[in-house]
């Protein structure tokens, strides 16, 4: 703008000049009626020399000072007036000094009116979209704040309840299924502590119970002797309770504690029947053994532990001469190891349940063979950390067999 004045300034001056003989005055009030700008010419004493129009143009004094001087005055802020630029034009070794003014006209006006209704409006539909994105964006939220508040209070039962299927839709339903993750290890947790509860206070009310009954003082040797069996009964149950739950807690806190070595699981087996035989001998059973050769990387205390149990199992819910039998074998790049007894056998409904710790069998309880439930889960915790399987069945003659299959490690 600035310099389309400068320029018109001095377009109007080279016009003058190049017009010999023309009236300096008649000139430039002819050239201010059809020029687009304003312009006024001051003489060396500062005062106007052109008609006034309706739009004065009143440059104070210091600013026509300077032009009258030689130095061309650019004022585009003009104290919040129209823009104006002053040019020194010397006629005749007189100094004069022209001022060229931007005109305010209608359109102009009326531009500024159009924008400023646009940037109403885009004020207005902005706000309502602003609005609008803090109802669907941020309430949602608000309500995620809310609910996860409310989950660390405890309560595991919040949902929150939406339609959606955006990000914020899949953000709700992961915080849902966190929530029900979170509600079924709490009641995990607390059935957990019953169970040990339980488990711990029936040895502790019997070893109470008799060593009361022993400080009576006339007491046959052979009562004595009874009671003191079932007390120490009692605490080796405890102590066996309190190891499994140890070794239980021990491999769910560290689940990548297996000690891989290579080893031949058919001797292994073997073992371990010698090792448990006056337990099996002294019910009479018969132990069969099909096992072919098959060696696996994997860790070896822990795998015997998982034998121990099972075997112990089948020893204790086969009745007296009863009869187990134990199969190893190959299966594509898996170990397959088949414990299998005619004892009182599981319950279908029940043959995954017996993997979780404390479970026991109503026909297991009935009998009353020592055992806490714990073996089992020790033995799936084990599995697991092999990236094995476990399962039980029903063996045809009635009896349960369990099936284990484990990875033969790559280049063994
Ligand atoms: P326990 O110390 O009671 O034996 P386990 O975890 O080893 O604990 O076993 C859990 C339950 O699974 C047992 O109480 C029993 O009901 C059932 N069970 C395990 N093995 C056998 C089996 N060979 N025959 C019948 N029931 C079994």
């Amino acid at each position: 703008m600035e310099n389309s004045l400068l320029s018109n300034g001095e377009q109007i001056i080279q016009t003058y000049r190049s017009s010999v003989g023309t009236e300096l005055i008649p000139f430039m009030n002819n050239v201010s009626s059809i020029s687009i700008y304003a312009i006024q010419l001051f003489d060396a004493s500062g005062k106007p020399l052109l008609e006034d129009k309706s739009e004065p143009v009143v440059p104070d004094a210091e600013r026509i000072r300077h032009v009258l001087a030689g130095t061309v005055v650019r004022d585009i802020e003009n104290d919040g007036r129209y823009p104006m630029v002053g040019l020194p034009f010397p006629v005749d070794g007189k100094p004069y000094a022209l001022f060229v003014m931007l005109k305010s006209n209608e359109l102009w006006m009326q531009s500024n009116k159009e924008v400023s209704t646009e940037l109403l409006t885009v004020f207005l539909v902005g706000s309502f979209l602003i609005l609008a994105a803090t109802r669907f964006i941020v309430k949602p939220l608000l309500r995620l704040r809310d609910a996860a508040g409310s989950l660390a209070q405890g309560n595991f039962d919040v949902k929150i309840r939406t339609n959606r299927k955006d990000e914020i839709g899949q953000l709700n339903a992961s915080f849902n299924e966190m929530a029900q993750e979170l509600a079924k290890l709490d009641r995990m947790r607390r059935e957990f502590v019953a169970n040990v509860s339980h488990e711990i206070q029936s040895p502790l009310t019997s070893i109470s119970g008799f060593a009361k009954a022993m400080k009576q003082k006339r007491m046959s040797e052979e009562s004595r002797m009874y009671y003191l069996t079932i007390i120490e009964e009692e605490s080796e149950r405890l102590s066996r309770i309190s190891q499994n739950l140890l070794r239980l807690s021990s491999l769910q806190h560290d689940p990548y504690s297996v000690h891989s070595t290579a080893f031949r699981l058919d001797e292994q087996l073997r073992k371990v029947v010698i090792a448990l035989e006056p337990q099996w001998s002294g019910k009479e059973i018969a132990v069969e053994l099909d096992l072919k050769p098959v060696t696996v990387h994997a860790d070896e205390d822990q795998l015997s532990q998982v034998w121990m149990n099972l075997l112990g199992n089948g020893i204790k819910f086969t009745p007296v001469r009863g009869r187990i039998c134990i199969r190893s074998y190959t299966e594509g790049r898996s170990a397959v190891v088949c414990i299998m007894d005619n004892g009182i056998g599981i319950p279908e409904d029940q043959r995954t349940d017996i993997f979780k710790p404390f479970h026991k069998t109503d026909k297991a309880r009935d009998r009353a063979v020592s055992g806490s439930g714990l073996g089992l889960s020790i033995v799936k915790q084990i599995v697991d950390m092999h990236e094995g399987e476990i399962r039980a069945d029903e063996e045809s003659g009635g009896g349960s067999v369990f099936t284990v299959k484990l990875p033969i490690r790559k280049g063994l």
